[in-house]
């Protein structure tokens, strides 16, 4: 999506450990009109899916999401994470390991809100080693649910998330993959996709 390639150009931060920082419009000060376009640009691609729920993580996965579901007409859940949780039940739970934070997770669902007839879109800000997504997906998974697609804003392909995800038969779509960058020039490279 060419309106979030030339944002990350124009505002994007790189840090060392290949951390692309995209605070000012997407993970601290979000930017509404753009996550709008985001939100329209997956309702086009997601257009012969029947999505009933939005599934996310928190924290930066939530506003995205949030306006996204206003484009399918469907509510978000977020998964939450918790240092530690008795699991009693009432949930579905997962580990995730976070790529910024190299902390692992439990992260939890309850099952009131996910179940054998959901067919969920699954949003998130960054897709890196997949951790955050394959944590997801057991979570739909476990619930009976469908998972009918994925959507991620930026994700950066010289790291190995996208192909673990899409050699799963999984609809995948980052409206942003960034396949180099260099911290030191201030260089990306986008990979060629069909933009709007
Ligand atoms: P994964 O589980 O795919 O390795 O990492 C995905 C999660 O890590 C995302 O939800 C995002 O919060 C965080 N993340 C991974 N790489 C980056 C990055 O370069 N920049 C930012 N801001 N977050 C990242």
């Amino acid at each position: 999506m060419k309106l979030l390639e030339e944002r990350i150009r124009k505002d994007g931060i790189l840090k060392e450990g290949n951390v692309l920082k995209v605070d000012n419009f997407l993970n601290h000060q979000m930017d509404i009109e753009l996550f709008n376009e985001m939100g329209k640009e997956w309702k086009k691609l997601f257009a012969d899916k029947n999505i009933n729920k939005v599934l996310t993580i928190e924290a930066s996965g939530i506003g995205i999401a949030c306006i996204v579901a206003q484009y399918f007409n469907v509510p978000v859940v977020f998964a939450k994470k918790a240092q530690s949780i008795n699991i009693d039940g009432e949930v579905y739970s997962t580990k995730i390991e976070s790529f910024t934070h190299k902390k692992v997770y439990d992260v939890i669902v309850s099952k009131k809100y996910i179940g054998p007839e959901d067919h969920v879109l699954i949003i998130d800000d960054f897709l890196a080693n997949g951790c955050a997504l394959q944590g997801l997906i057991q979570l739909v998974e476990d619930a009976g649910a469908t998972v009918e697609g994925i959507g991620i804003a930026i994700e950066k392909g010289f790291q190995q998330g996208g192909k673990i995800i899409r050699n799963k038969g999984i609809k995948l779509e980052s409206l942003a993959i960034v396949d180099g960058m260099n911290p030191e020039t201030g260089e990306i490279i986008f990979r060629k996709q069909k933009q709007s």
